[in-house]
């Protein structure tokens, strides 16, 4: 089952906490390769277990031509901040500044089970913090200034994807201003 159908907001996996990792198998290598695939067909710059239905620690990205993987991750942020645009495979063509810490640490594991650290300033500190979040049930909706969320949640009620339980009956057009988010949503 490689490409999954990518849940959009309004289904409850997205806003329910997903559980840990605790057997690190064939079926989780299995997950992050559905999720690596799933997230390049969109294409997207990052994907979360949870926007495909499984609500399992684990997250995958493709920033600066670098795909990786991590599960039950942790995060350190740092206090500088960034503003930029961002994007999310589950709210197909919207994008609003967001703000973000500018450095991000994150640990957790690979899918063997080893230990990994991975350090992100920008782009990728922005989507291992989105990512992480989705682990969390947060969406990037919850970040944005209150302006923000009030426009982005009337663009969300007009949409055609809305009430839409995922993309595998609908396709709408992914179009994500291309600007600091490189026209890609996580
Ligand atoms: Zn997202």
């Amino acid at each position: 089952m490689p490409i999954q159908p990518i849940r959009y907001f309004g289904d409850p996996v997205l806003t329910t906490p997903a559980s840990p990792v605790t057997t690190f198998d064939k079926e989780l290598r299995n997950l992050v390769a559905d999720l690596v695939e799933t997230m390049q067909d969109a294409p997207g710059a990052g994907l979360a277990a949870p926007q495909i239905g499984v609500s399992l620690r684990v997250f995958v990205w493709d920033v600066d031509d670098e795909v990786g993987h991590l599960i039950n991750p942790t995060l350190d942020l740092s206090e500088e901040m960034q503003d930029g645009d961002e994007g999310c495979l589950s709210f197909p063509s919207l994008a609003y500044n967001t703000p973000r810490a500018l450095r991000a640490v994150a640990k957790g594991f690979n899918m063997h089970g080893e230990p990994v650290t991975v350090e992100g300033t920008e782009f990728l500190a922005r989507a291992l913090q989105h990512e992480t979040d989705h682990l969390n049930g947060i969406l990037f909706i919850d970040k944005l200034s209150d302006a923000d969320r009030k426009l982005a949640m009337k663009e969300i009620r007009e949409s055609e994807w809305f009430g839409e339980a995922s993309n595998a009956g609908v396709s709408p057009r992914i179009k994500i201003s291309p600007h600091s988010t490189n026209g890609l949503g996580f």
